[in-house]
């Protein structure tokens, strides 16, 4: 089952009950997605505010993803249990060419997903001359704010990016982010929607900068991207999140026992 298509069960288990599962296993169309996520919204619920969730240092760790780290040598090593953080890494040097440099001299501590969504997100990051995200923090063990859920920090499952630089230059989002100038809440995949999402930016800064968030947003590296255009919380950062793949291993099918062979006629002496 894809991750997103696990998403959907997620989130809708939480709005509307587990007895719905079996229902809406079969929908997969994107609509169907924005719906059913667009309902967990109202409900105030999220995969990541699971209890069952929060525990997350007592999970396995995903080895899928591990392995992916290694077989694309993704510069990023395990570190030891971390509260709340299924699969612990630390970022050690750039994700497909994009450095992470933090503000605040804190380590690249983040759950092995987020390696990997920052990694698949690269090719955008390049085509808008963006190659170093200054963040503030990933991994932070603490609630939402003004919640008693745990914030996807607290998973290591989210970044918040203040600065992105490269050839492009220096784009600031508390200073060159335009909000309000295009779609964004309701944005949906499809023809024209980064050019809406975009909408009309005053300044060359103001316009790479929503392209920026635009395409993260419609990527499917990432699940959440939160920006100014949502709340006066983000007006100088990017929230960038992932949700982890919390697939188990599939169970092995199980084996009939062999039926017993005959026991062998005894030789005659
Ligand atoms: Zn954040």
């Amino acid at each position: 089952m894809r991750r997103r298509d696990r998403f959907v069960l997620d989130v809708f288990a939480c709005a509307r009950g587990a007895a719905f599962i079996t229902a809406i296993a079969a929908i997969t169309a994107i609509t169907a997605i924005a719906a059913i996520t667009a309902i967990a919204a109202v409900a105030g619920c999220s995969p990541r505010s699971d209890p069952a969730r929060s525990a997350g240092s007592a999970a396995v760790p995903d080895a899928a993803c591990l392995a992916y780290l290694a077989a694309n040598h993704i510069p990023a090593v395990p570190v030891g249990e971390t509260r709340g953080v299924r699969t612990p890494v630390r970022v050690t040097g750039a994700l497909a060419g994009i450095s992470l440099v933090s503000r605040a001299k804190r380590e690249p501590i983040m759950d092995c997903a987020l390696a990997r969504g920052l990694y698949e997100a690269a090719p955008v990051f390049h085509a808008l001359g963006v190659d170093t995200l200054e963040f503030s923090g990933a991994y932070d063990y603490r609630n939402r704010q003004g919640t008693d859920a745990l914030s996807a920090h607290a998973h290591g499952l989210a970044i918040d990016v203040h600065v992105f630089g490269g050839r492009a230059g220096r784009l600031e989002v508390g200073r060159d982010f335009e909000a309000g100038v295009g779609e964004w809440r309701k944005l949906r995949p499809g023809p024209g929607r980064v050019a809406a999402c975009v909408g009309h930016p005053t300044t060359p800064a103001g316009t790479t900068l929503r392209t920026l968030a635009c395409r993260l947003k419609l990527t499917t590296a990432f699940h959440v991207i939160v920006s100014p255009d949502d709340n006066a919380s983000h007006r100088d950062h990017l929230h960038l999140e992932v949700y982890a793949d919390t697939a188990e291993p599939e169970a092995e099918p199980a084996v009939p026992a062999a039926p017993a062979a005959p026991a062998p006629t005894p030789d005659r002496p």
